[in-house]
């Protein structure tokens, strides 16, 4: 059974509630993290839903998904970022919807081909690089000690604006390791950042779900991407969204 209106704005407080105690935890102003709405599976309805309880940041993994639901929402004007793999057969279409920021870059191959189509279209876009903070092989995402090439390939591209890191932490109930993956992410932050690199912003750091949001702003997380606990289980294994061979 899907999910209900009441209960998805009952979640909406529970997460916003979440964060403003993380928040508060770390020390940290509530206006310096932002709630951004996983909505792989989700219907173009429930995320109305969402949106009109006061949500405005919403993402898909996959260009068909923003294509389904993309028209449907438009009168709502949410801020549309993209957190899944993307192909470079498919970056012609994902341009034609108007983001504001791909979260999932982590190749120089996507990046210049990005930057044609965006420089021919006379537009631009923000970017994160996506890093595998985990080293599971199964994630997308740059090894940290290859980022900073990454970053130096894009940063020459006139079309991206590299904002900041994004990252799948690693899944563990052990929460000491969890931790070491947002730690790692905002130690690879400062290391970036202090290279001077022209052209490169890295404030934002795009980290934090469901299970693991108080941590991600513990460590310093500005975007914490919640699916689950606003919309409920979902019916396919994250690895549908995360595996190339599957994907
Ligand atoms: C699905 C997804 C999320 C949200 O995951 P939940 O555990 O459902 O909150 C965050 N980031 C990415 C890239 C996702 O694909």
């Amino acid at each position: 059974m899907e999910i209900d209106a009441i209960t998805i704005q009952a979640n909406i407080r529970l997460v916003q509630e979440r964060i403003a105690q993380a928040c508060l935890a770390a020390g940290r102003p509530l206006d310096s993290v932002r709630l951004l709405l996983a909505t792989k599976t989700v219907s173009a309805e429930r995320i109305r839903v969402a949106l009109e309880a006061g949500c405005t940041l919403i993402a898909e993994n996959k260009l068909q998904e923003l294509k389904a639901k993309y028209a449907d929402l438009q009168d709502l004007a949410p801020d549309h970022h993209f957190i899944g793999h993307l192909q470079s057969n498919k970056i012609k279409e994902l341009l034609r919807y108007e983001l504001t920021c791909l979260q999932s870059l982590d190749r120089l191959e996507v990046a210049q081909k990005l930057n044609q189509r965006l420089l021919a279209a006379g537009k631009s876009l923000d970017v994160l690089i996506q890093i595998n903070s985990s080293d599971e092989e199964s994630k997308f995402g740059v090894h940290p000690q290859e980022a900073e090439a990454l970053l130096r390939g894009v940063a020459i591209l006139p079309a991206l604006r590299i904002k900041g890191l994004m990252t799948i932490g690693l899944f563990s109930a052990d929460t000491e390791r969890v931790r070491a993956c947002f730690q790692r992410m905002r130690d690879l932050q400062q290391e970036l950042m202090a290279l001077a690199i022209p052209n490169v912003e890295l404030q934002e750091l795009s980290m934090g779900m469901s299970g693991d949001l108080e941590i991600a702003i513990a460590e310093g997380a500005t975007i914490v991407r919640v699916g689950t606990a606003v919309f409920g289980a979902r019916m396919y294994p994250d690895s549908y969204y995360w595996n190339e061979a599957i994907g």
